[in-house]
């Protein structure tokens, strides 16, 4: 992703309306479920019904808020944010919400997700506009701002437009919207709270930390907008073929969130048997790299029956490996981040569980940490297949030349991390564990073939 600039990639996102609340507090600990989602900065934005507030910084949650900035956001009305770190614009100004002012008022905008065509976007803005950020965001805002009509109006008009991958919460003075790509690429769902009070956030991690009631998703191209007349929905562009993340299931969601009922732990427990009967071998112990890795591991245990053990224990007080977007610091980062447990890998045969490779820095270090612990054999089990193809909606996926897999196949892959064996879980393994149908899910990132991607990409998706 490298070469292509103002990317915003994964994030999460919440809104808040619930009257005679604190919305700004409950938004802040839905952001506290989803700071996986982005670890870069932070901000909330909360509405009285006559003024719209804001804070936001760089950094993790818990430094950015306490009880005076907190209270300073008064009102029953709010949007939040976690920002996920990419490659460049690692500044302030790309906080979000972003706060607009438009005719209508003052509104504030919060967004997961990448488009596709924010070029042509923003040479439909006037020439007079200034974009103070460098993410596709801004323009999305912007192109709300030079809408005519209701604020309605204006996020249709919007939807009709924008391709790519967008789930975004936005406030008014008044007002909550939550809408969703036409495709569906990155999720949003929606609860209730209180009395005629409505959450929606990223994940539905989100909603069982502040007490929510968890009602559905959001469905692609939907807009829903609550006010004092309670909630209304609007369908944009709704024969659009579906296309949910994959990567979310793979990777990014926590585990205890669910996508329309499907548990997500139990998505990767089942990926993790799976593999376990596509790739099993003789060892003494499975474990994983934590955390992500840890369901699967579960199942591939439970599978091959064989115990599961911990061969690792994660720091987890320092943030993920892709923090830093340097490579030497990833590598560093490694170091810092585990510690093996000896006695659980010494004179073992081991089977561990990664659920991805991407850009291949982790696991040869991995691999190495277990040796030095005393592995006698370590066979690397990855819970999704190779990661081909860079991803354009929204995940910080690396560029093709970084892309392990798309320059070596699997035993070239095995010698550089160093492994006894290898095995990758087949592409209908995958799918047939998360429970959802194939063309309903984006595998762009393993077959190259994206939904609503547009041409100039499409030139980009074929190896140089
Ligand atoms: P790599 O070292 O580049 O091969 O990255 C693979 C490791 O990073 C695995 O342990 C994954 O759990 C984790 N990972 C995969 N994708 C991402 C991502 N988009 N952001 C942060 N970590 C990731």
């Amino acid at each position: 992703m490298g070469s292509v600039p103002n990317l915003l990639g994964m994030c999460g996102v919440a809104g808040i309306y619930a009257p005679g609340h604190d919305a700004a507090r409950l938004a802040f600990f839905a952001l506290y479920a989803l700071q996986h989602r982005g670890q870069e900065s932070a901000g909330i934005a909360a509405a009285d019904g006559g003024t719209l507030r804001s804070h936001k910084e760089m950094g993790l949650l818990g430094a950015i808020f306490d009880e005076e900035n907190l209270r300073e956001l008064n009102g029953y009305i709010s949007v939040g944010h976690t920002r996920y770190s990419t490659t460049g614009s690692s500044i302030v100004v790309n906080a979000q919400p972003l706060l607009e002012q438009s005719v209508l008022g003052d509104f504030a905008f919060a967004h997961n997700g990448n488009l596709t065509n924010t070029d042509e976007l923003r040479e439909t803005l006037s020439p007079g506009v200034t974009l103070q950020a460098t993410s596709d965001s801004e323009v999305m805002a912007k192109v709300i701002v030079e809408g005519s009509g209701s604020m309605m109006d204006r996020i249709t008009s919007l939807l009709e437009r924008a391709r790519g991958a967008y789930s975004i919460a936005l406030c008014t003075k008044d007002e909550l919207y939550a809408f969703r790509d036409p495709w569906g690429v990155r999720p949003l769902c929606l609860g209730t709270y209180g009395q005629g009070g409505y959450v929606v956030a990223s994940e539905s991690c989100a909603l069982a930390t502040i007490g929510a009631n968890y009602v559905r998703e959001l469905k692609p191209g939907e807009i829903i907008r609550v006010s004092k007349d309670g909630l209304e929905s609007v369908m944009v562009r709704p024969g659009e073929k579906t296309a949910l993340c994959m990567f979310e299931y793979i990777y990014f969601a926590r585990p205890d969130s669910n996508f329309s009922g499907e548990s997500v732990y139990m998505a990767r427990y089942r990926m993790g048997r799976e593999l376990a009967r596509e790739y099993p071998v003789e060892a003494d112990v499975v474990m994983a790299v934590p955390d992500s890795a840890i369901p699967g591991a579960i199942g591939y245990a439970a599978e091959a029956q064989l115990p599961y053990v911990e061969g690792l224990i994660k720091n987890r007080y320092i943030g993920r490996t892709f923090i830093s977007p340097e490579q030497d610091m990833r590598s560093r980062g490694v170091h810092l981040k585990f510690n093996p447990v000896v006695e659980n890998l010494n004179q073992q045969r081991v089977v561990v569980v990664d659920d991805s490779i991407v850009r291949g820095t982790t696991t040869p270090r991995i691999v190495q940490l277990l040796r030095e612990a005393g592995a006698s054999e370590v066979h690397v089990r990855i819970s999704s297949p190779p990661i081909m193809h860079p991803c354009y909606l929204g995940v910080d996926m690396a560029t093709y030349d970084e892309l392990i897999a798309a320059n070596h196949t699997v035993e070239e892959i095995r010698q550089r991390i160093g492994a006894d064996s290898l095995g990758y879980l087949s592409l209908d393994g995958l799918v047939a564990s998360t429970g959802r149908k194939r063309d309903e899910m984006c595998l762009g990132c393993l077959t190259g073939t994206y939904p609503n991607v547009p041409a100039w990409h499409a030139s980009r998706a074929a190896p140089v």
